[in-house]
């Protein structure tokens, strides 16, 4: 066993330290420095956690509306209050820039304020005299014991887009954080007992895909989130849908920007900028693909390139905070590298080279510079895969309707954006576009927390979103009650407690 700090479960309220010795490495990708081991859950870590989950449950669910919501409230408080702290953490272990990393919380922290609304959300229907004498009203209640698997980009914010909803709808919660960067989830889980959230109600299952399998697996989780690739995503939902399970699975995306010739160019170069290597273009919403009408690439592709030069690059945590910083793991910049090299044999051109990248970071980080690749053909992997990282992509298309079919011919279809100032083109584009979230001069459409989240084709497999009201709709199932109270003034023999007779 190494000597460094071991990351361990969160179970029933307090750490929970395994008695198997699996691990996998964190790392901090600005420095490439191995920093802790996290633990990987085992067979009897899964159970304890299930237990523990499904104990807390029946008082949780049955606990008043007025106290969960003051225990949601504090959590904002707290979460707001030291949200610099959980910031540095995710800079630490995935390498975002500060600023970067706290406005994910910041988002996420947005689902926390809609779940503070909710019992307006567990309000049911109620209709009086249906036929006559009988009223039927409609009640919502929580699942039980719900699953949350999330990805490594988003270590507090995808987490938030569920959690708040479930915990507040009465469900009890078990997150399977990513094993990348596993810290942010533990000081989460403390936060929630801090605001007062009883003993199993969230808890934190560290792991790899025997902690996924075994909540998958298991009778007593009543529903999985999850966020990740498309690959993972589809195997959730199958496996899921195979155990009875409710399931909403997001995954991957490749995201098209389209700017018309009518477009304010400086301000798509400044968007693409923002959309395309914010993160280090580590995020499912980034712009990966220009489609630039022709007879303004030239000069978009300039402009981009211009902005480009001024972009700084290295550990995010330094004083003067840089742009962007390095991608997760050695493996994965290597991986996005790779497309690069696949870009240019297929004949694209490499106007912005970043695999030249010097940046402003000590040791061995896992750095790769914002990349601009001009005129790649559409049958190239490069255009085809999502590559998730600093590469942006221009295609040059002859039309508008070019643009939207290729945008439509592709696999995902999670975030798409238009740049122009012709209403009338914009008002076509949202409806013949079929992705799931759209952008109209707005590069990063992610939708605010009250509406929901979620993209089409192999973007999302389910049939509910993330947060949001489809978000209630998840973490509830609903009742449908018919009654009749016969009134005994109606009744000229009044009320009846005798043996039914067949008269
Ligand atoms: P990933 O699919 O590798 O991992 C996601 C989760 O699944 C992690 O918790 C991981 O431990 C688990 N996992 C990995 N392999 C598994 C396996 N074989 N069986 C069971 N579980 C497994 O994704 P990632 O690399 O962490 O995240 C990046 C991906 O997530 C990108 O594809 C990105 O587009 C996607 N993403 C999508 C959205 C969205 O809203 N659609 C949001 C964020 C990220």
């Amino acid at each position: 066993m190494s000597d460094l700090p071991l990351i361990p479960h969160w179970i029933n309220g307090t750490e929970h330290h395994t008695t198997g010795t699996n691990t996998a490495p964190v790392y901090n990708p600005a420095t490439g420095e191995h920093t802790r081991n996290v633990t990987l859950a085992t067979e009897s870590d899964i159970n304890t956690a299930i237990t523990a989950a499904a104990t807390a449950f029946p008082t949780w669910r049955d606990t008043s509306l007025a106290r969960r919501q003051a225990i949601i409230f504090r959590f904002r408080e707290l979460l707001t209050t030291r949200k610099n702290e959980l910031a540095h953490i995710i800079t630490h272990e995935h390498g975002k820039v500060l600023s970067d990393a706290a406005g994910e919380i910041g988002r996420g922290l947005e689902i926390v304020d809609l779940a503070c609304g909710f019992p307006h959300f567990l309000k049911g229907d109620h209709t009086i005299n249906a036929s006559t004498g009988i009223d039927v009203h409609s009640l919502k209640q929580p699942l039980g014991v719900v699953g949350i698997i999330s990805p490594f980009n988003f270590p507090a914010m995808v987490p938030m887009w569920f959690f708040p909803l479930a915990i507040a709808a009465g469900n009890t919660v078990i997150l399977k954080p990513s094993e990348k960067d596993p810290s942010a989830a533990n000081w989460l889980a403390a936060l929630w007992k801090e605001a007062g959230l009883p003993d199993g109600v969230f808890n934190v299952l560290h792991g790899d895909k025997t902690a996924v399998d075994g909540l998958l697996n298991s009778p007593v989780v009543q529903s999985i989130s999850f966020v990740g690739s498309t690959p993972i995503a589809k195997y959730i939902y199958e496996t899921a849908a195979k155990t009875g399970k409710r399931v909403q699975a997001l995954g991957g995306a490749k995201n098209h920007m389209l700017v018309l010739p009518d477009a304010d160019l400086d301000h798509a170069a400044d968007q693409a900028i923002n959309a395309g290597y914010g993160s280090a273009g580590e995020r499912c919403m980034a712009i990966s693909v220009i489609l630039a009408v022709e007879t303004i690439a030239d000069d978009l592709t300039a402009k981009i390139k211009d902005r480009i030069q001024q972009l700084r690059i290295g550990d995010g945590t330094n004083k003067h905070e840089p742009d962007l910083g390095p991608l997760i793991t050695a493996a994965h910049r290597d991986k996005v590298a790779s497309y690069i090299d696949i870009a240019e044999n297929d004949g694209a051109r490499i106007v912005v080279d970043g695999r030249d990248v010097t940046p402003d970071a000590g040791g061995e980080g896992f750095f790769l510079g914002p990349t601009l690749l001009d005129e790649v053909p559409t049958t190239s992997r490069a255009y085809t895969e999502e590559i998730f990282g600093p590469v942006l992509s221009i295609v040059r298309v002859k039309s508008y309707q070019e643009g939207v079919d290729l945008i439509n011919s592709g696999q995902f279809g999670n975030g798409t954006a238009i740049f122009t100032n012709d209403g009338r083109a914009a008002r076509r584009f949202e409806t013949e576009v079929e992705v799931g979230m759209i952008g109209i001069n707005v590069p990063i459409p992610v939708p605010v927390g009250y509406y929901s989240f979620g993209g089409w084709k192999n973007s999302l497999f389910g049939d509910a979103k993330a947060y949001g009201v489809q978000g209630f709709d998840f973490f509830t199932r609903q009742k449908a009650v018919t009654s009749r109270w016969p009134d005994p003034a109606a009744d000229p023999e009044g009320i009846n407690l005798g043996f039914p007779a067949n008269t």
